[in-house]
């Protein structure tokens, strides 16, 4: 009775072999396998026998076309007091993702060996990554005007910011500011969805215009803004006449009527280290607004 209750070895056997994980021991110094499970053998080494690669080193059996230890074994950061290193990682062979638990143990003849427990999280990690998918494209949604496809004003401001942190200290800011002329006669003439069908033609226009120097934004109904660093305050100026350009030059179809427009621009620049936005802006909006009493679709540099 007694003999019968006794746990044999080859129980411990069969007990790792049906593990649902990965269990393998490996050399810490020369990275030979000293014992792999079958789960492991069948979904990753593709061997029948532990014996069949029992000669090789772990990084040869685990990996695909590894040649040598791999970048992040974790041999020489594992604790010296026995705790577990937990890591996650996707395997090269089975492509799967594995939670990692290694450790140190002490082998039969008294080195210390590294033990791996790793369990399958592909399910999770595909779970995860679907929702960092839907929170950017959340995050996009919400940074993103409709009609226009640019940034709305709450994500200019948030661009414009990193913007003035990471240009070149001796670079010049502006903030180049439009409104489209007298944009309530488009829609009383053609109505709104021509108003609209042109909004987003402007929009599809200035979108040209973002790279890493600049942040475009719709910041009202027909109003944009655009911040921009170059080298020298000329560089700037010359970017709001292209601006003002760009505009002019939008010709669209709707039914019968070709739709056209101006676009009155206000610049204010600036090579202060810390730009105040709003000061800018303000002093943009000041040229802006004698830009359209000197009779519109025209740029004026605020002094
Ligand atoms: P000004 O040259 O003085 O800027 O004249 P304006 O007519 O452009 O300016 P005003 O501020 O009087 O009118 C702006 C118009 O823009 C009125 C508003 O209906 C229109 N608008 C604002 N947002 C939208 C939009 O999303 N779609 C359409 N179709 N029209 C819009
Ligand atoms: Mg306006
Ligand atoms: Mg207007």
């Amino acid at each position: 009775m007694h003999e019968e209750r006794q746990i044999k070895p080859a129980d411990f056997e069969n007990i790792l072999n049906n593990l649902d994980a990965v269990v393998y021991v490996a050399d810490t110094d020369t990275h030979e396998l000293l014992f792999m499970n079958t789960y492991a053998l069948r979904h990753i080494a593709h061997a029948d026998n532990f014996s069949d690669i029992a000669h090789l080193p772990c990084y040869a059996v685990l990996q695909k076309n590894q040649t040598r230890p791999c970048d992040f074994c974790t041999n020489a950061k594992l604790p010296a007091n026995g705790d577990v290193l937990v890591w996650e990682f996707k395997n090269t062979r089975s492509q799967c993702w594995y939670q990692c638990r290694d450790r140190l143990i002490e082998w039969h003849d008294g080195r210390l060996v590294r033990l791996e427990v790793a369990t399958d999280i592909s399910e999770r990690k595909k779970a995860e990554e679907a929702l960092q998918r839907a929170q950017k494209e959340l995050t996009t949604l919400a940074e993103t005007d409709s009609l226009t496809g640019l940034y709305n004003r709450r994500a200019f401001f948030r661009y414009v910011d990193e913007l003035i942190k990471l240009r070149v200290q001796t670079a010049y800011f502006a903030i180049i500011l439009l409104d489209i002329d007298h944009f309530k006669l488009i829609n009383d003439r053609f109505g709104h969805e021509a108003g609209d069908k042109l909004l987003s033609a402007i929009g599809k226009a200035l979108r040209s215009l973002n790279n890493k120097n600049s942040v475009v934004a719709r910041t009202g109904g027909e109003e944009f803004t655009i911040a921009v660093t170059g080298a020298s305050q000329d560089a700037l100026v010359a970017v709001a006449h292209q601006v003002q350009a760009l505009i002019s030059d939008i010709t669209l179809n709707y039914f019968d009527a070709t739709l056209s427009c101006t676009a009155s621009v206000g610049i204010a620049t600036t090579n202060t280290q810390s730009p105040d936005i709003n000061q800018i802006m303000r002093h943009a909006d000041h040229a802006l607004y004698r830009a359209k009493a000197a009779g519109r679709a025209r740029t004026e540099i605020a002094t």
